[in-house]
């Protein structure tokens, strides 16, 4: 069976340029970019050229990016780094309800160090207000951690309004660009973002590899001590192959495939609209070009999930990061959905890689299983039982 792979926000496939680069790197270029002799200097060399990379592609200087170890530990050097080292400014911090976990567990834990922590909430349709925003900073305020694309439902902030109101209030802004790096536009200047996160895995490159882009004076307390690499803020020998991997995954990436994963996306949500008691989670026009994410009523997404695998179509219900717990999505809660509607959920990512054929075939899929559970379904059986007798009976009702 061909396995049909709709799980791109979680991780993607390595692109086989990529993995090309990378054994090149293990095999060649084996030396430590700290050793003096020329195999040292060649693995230098490559090391400044993968920062410009990526340096690039951000509108960034080269020297402001640091490698580390993924989106997890971006987030964590950027959010805890810069509040363990700017606190005497002030101890209020803001992010929003639908951040990544990687982003809110580092909240929690400078909440129990003394920091003010604020949750902006989001609208129906995934969006942080501004004038919310705007409300809750005060004088005391030294970071706003705000996500570009949500991972679970692909909103797309505008982040353009939220680092200006950032800039002119002298607040460090930073935000968690893992889902949109290369999807969306991003310029750091332009767009005033002073620390941005990004990671290797979720754009065809290796797992355990990411950067944070740092602004230029803006001082972050090390996550880890040693040799001091990454200009003392991230010591430890760098991880070449990853990081020249994630340089190739990132030059091999292609803007027209952005087009056709939209084509493909809204092909998608269109179509499943033609299913009765459906609805589409987040914007449906400020969303990233991967990102399809509905609801089926009288459904549970784990069944849903299941049957789909069983036909070698890879989704998601609600977050990969808490798909093991039970509980409701924090960001379909966040968008005001009560925990019924939530259930029957489904996240469907797309890649480069995707076909027409391929949604084709699982749009039908989606259509047949949805059916067939719904005429299991004890709750959608009462509920039609209930429409076709008369109001006032209550027989069904025990
Ligand atoms: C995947 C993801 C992360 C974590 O990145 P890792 O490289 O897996 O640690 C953080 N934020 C967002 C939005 C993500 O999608």
């Amino acid at each position: 069976m061909k396995t049909i792979y709709l799980d791109n926000a979680a991780t993607t496939k390595v692109d086989l340029e990529v993995v090309n680069a990378m054994s090149d790197v293990y095999s060649n270029s084996y030396g430590n970019p700290s050793s003096l002799h020329q195999l040292g200097e060649n693995s230098k060399k490559l090391l400044n050229q993968s920062r410009e990379t990526i340096a690039k592609e951000i509108g960034a200087k080269s020297d402001e990016i640091i490698f580390t170890s993924g989106g997890t530990e971006s987030d964590n050097l950027a959010i805890i780094g810069y509040c363990l080292s700017n606190q005497k400014k002030g101890k209020h911090i803001i992010t929003s309800k639908i951040e990544h976990p990687a982003v809110l567990e580092c909240f929690k834990y400078l909440s129990t160090q003394g920091f003010d922590v604020d949750y902006i909430g989001v609208d129906s349709n995934g969006f942080v207000s501004l004038e919310n925003l705007n409300k809750l900073i005060r004088e005391d305020t030294i970071l706003i951690s705000i996500m570009h694309a949500n991972n679970e439902i692909g909103v797309v902030q505008d982040i353009v309004r939220i680092g200006n109101l950032c800039k002119s209030k002298n607040i460090i802004f930073h935000t968690d660009a893992v889902q949109s790096f290369t999807k969306e536009h991003i310029d750091v200047n332009l767009q005033n973002i002073d620390l941005l996160s990004i990671s290797a895995h979720k754009v065809h490159g290796p797992k355990g590899v990411g950067a944070l882009y740092v602004r230029k004076g803006i001082n972050l307390t090390p996550s880890q001590l040693g040799g001091g690499q990454e200009k003392k803020i991230r010591s430890g020998t760098e991880n070449l192959p990853g990081i020249v991997g994630f340089a190739k995954a990132t030059e091999l990436v292609n803007k027209s495939d952005n087009q056709k994963m939209a084509k493909l996306r809204d092909y998608m949500l269109d179509e499943l609209s033609k299913i009765e008691s459906m609805r589409i989670n987040g914007s449906r026009k400020n969303r990233v070009s991967n990102n399809v994410h509905v609801s089926f009523d009288f459904v549970e997404g784990e069944s849903l999930l299941l049957y789909l695998d069983l036909e070698g179509i890879c989704m998601s219900t609600g977050s990969a990061c808490s798909s093991s717990s039970l509980s409701q999505s924090h960001v379909l809660a966040a968008l005001g959905r009560k925990p019924e509607e939530s259930h029957g959920s489904l996240r469907i990512t797309l890649s480069k890689y995707t076909t027409k054929e391929e949604i084709d075939f699982t749009i039908n899929k989606i259509k047949t299983t949805v059916d067939k559970l719904r005429l299991m379904s004890p709750i959608k059986n009462k509920q039609d039982a209930k429409k076709a007798v008369s109001a006032g009976d209550d027989h069904h009702h025990h």
